[in-house]
């Protein structure tokens, strides 16, 4: 096996391809791919990828806990998705109009999601979600936009957590509240008064750095009684969720639905593909606005997406990555008390964010996911990670073989008493 990165040593195939890309693209890379943002060390180039194993571009073999940042949810190349897409892709993709897979996916939209009467479908999660807001305007002939501070919902200048570029006009209308402080959702539904179009929501709480928190019981019902009593549209963020928690979006066990819903990564298991679902009350408004792209049409990711979703209904892959994603947790969690490291898990098994308490800068952090790396196991340190169905018991365990050798590194030299100061 070729050896992997390493913080001194990144392999000359991909310090090449830094070099080149130097020359070629702003900083090298931009956005949530680009690995200045991790620990140096990281490959930021890759050359295949099978199931839930990743190769960078020095032939290193990795399992991958991010699934392409959420979009992988059978694993990579799932042969019954690419049967559909290359059957789709034999006839065509992208036509002077859409193929009949639109129709065919809609339809299974329509039936798989409880609050959804209608869909509509573009490329990105930022789409999707700019499109809930149009919609929400144009449907309540309303301006205010209720956001809970820190969540993200894309990278347009009404959302973007980078502020270069964007003006205060852009934000003018968005009105911050704090996620699961119902008082805070109050105040800031009054602030917006009778101009209150739409509440903003994540799935559940994934800001990067922080724990991860699910939503209370209380909170959801809160937002749909000021919805309901304001006239404003519910629009859940289920972009990152979807497809991963429960099949008919992820606030179904909490019986609260929204208007409005976005959805994409997981949608077609790594076609590019959004789709926009919504209830009666908006189909008018949703009618009415123009929202279009050069490609939102192209039929093989709808094809795919048609056999992503028929593949997760019909099998246990939900059920799958929380099983996986359990024997993870419960691992890591008894590999943490051997070591006596302060590990701090959150968020739903399937999407876990690893954290140390009393690590506010990610010194511990960073050293855990190098030495993860470098025994094969790709993790991230500060934004939540994504389990496939592709992750089987034997790759769960490869990992954990690998967090084991990594936790025993970092515990030598952790200095207990900084943790000691550092707890409130
Ligand atoms: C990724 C994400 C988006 C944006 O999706 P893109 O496809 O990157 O535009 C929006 N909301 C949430 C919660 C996301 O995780």
């Amino acid at each position: 096996m070729a050896p992997h990165a390493t913080h001194n040593l990144l392999s000359q195939e991909e310090g090449a391809l830094r070099a080149r890309a130097l020359r070629v693209i702003p900083g090298g890379m931009w956005g949530h791919m680009n690995v200045a943002r991790l620990p140096a060390g990281y490959p930021q180039f890759f050359r295949n990828a099978r199931g839930c194993r990743l190769w960078d571009v020095a032939g290193a073999e990795y399992v991958d806990m991010m699934c392409g940042y959420g979009p992988i949810v059978l694993g990579y190349g799932d042969p019954d998705v690419e049967a559909a897409a290359a059957a789709q892709r034999d006839r065509a993709d992208l036509m002077t109009g859409p193929s009949e897979a639109l129709v065919e996916l809609a339809e299974l939209v329509v039936e798989t999601i409880p609050h959804a009467d209608w869909a509509l479908f573009a490329k990105n999660g930022t789409d999707a979600m700019t499109a809930c807001v149009t919609i929400a305007r144009a449907g309540t002939q309303r301006r205010k936009v209720l956001v809970a501070k820190g969540s993200y919902h894309g990278a347009a200048p009404w959302c973007t957590p980078s502020l270069a570029g964007v003006t205060a006009e852009d934000r003018a209308h968005i009105v911050h509240y704090e996620y699961n402080d119902i008082a805070s959702l109050e105040r800031a539904a009054d602030e917006a008064g009778n101009d209150l179009a739409a509440v903003l929501v994540t799935a559940f709480r994934h800001d990067v750095k922080r724990p991860q928190e699910a939503p209370t019981l209380a909170f959801a019902q809160a937002m749909r009684r000021i919805c309901d009593a304001t006239g404003a549209a519910l629009v859940l963020d289920d972009v990152r969720a979807g497809f991963r928690i429960n099949i008919g979006g992820s606030w179904e066990p909490y019986g609260v639905r929204p208007d409005l819903c976005g959805w994409s990564k997981a949608i077609a298991n790594g076609h590019p593909l959004a789709a926009v679902t919504g209830n009666d009350r908006f189909r008018e408004a949703a009618q009415q606005v123009y929202v279009t792209g050069s490609f939102w049409c192209a039929a093989v990711p709808m094809a795919a997406a048609v056999a992503t979703i028929r593949k997760l209904r019909a099998t246990d892959a939900i059920a799958t990555m929380e099983a996986m994603g359990r024997r993870l947790r419960e691992g890591l969690e008894q590999q943490a008390r051997t070591y006596d490291l302060p590990l701090r898990q959150t968020g739903p098994v399937q999407m876990p964010l690893i954290m140390f308490d009393g690590d506010p800068d990610f010194a511990l952090g960073h050293r855990f996911v190098l030495e993860a790396l470098q025994r094969g196991v790709y993790l991230h340190p500060w934004h939540n990670m994504f389990l496939s169905s592709a992750h089987q018991a034997a790759d769960i365990d490869r990992v954990l073989e690998a967090t084991d050798g990594a936790m025993k590194d970092i515990s030598r030299s952790f200095d207990r008493r900084q943790l000691a100061k550092a707890a409130p």
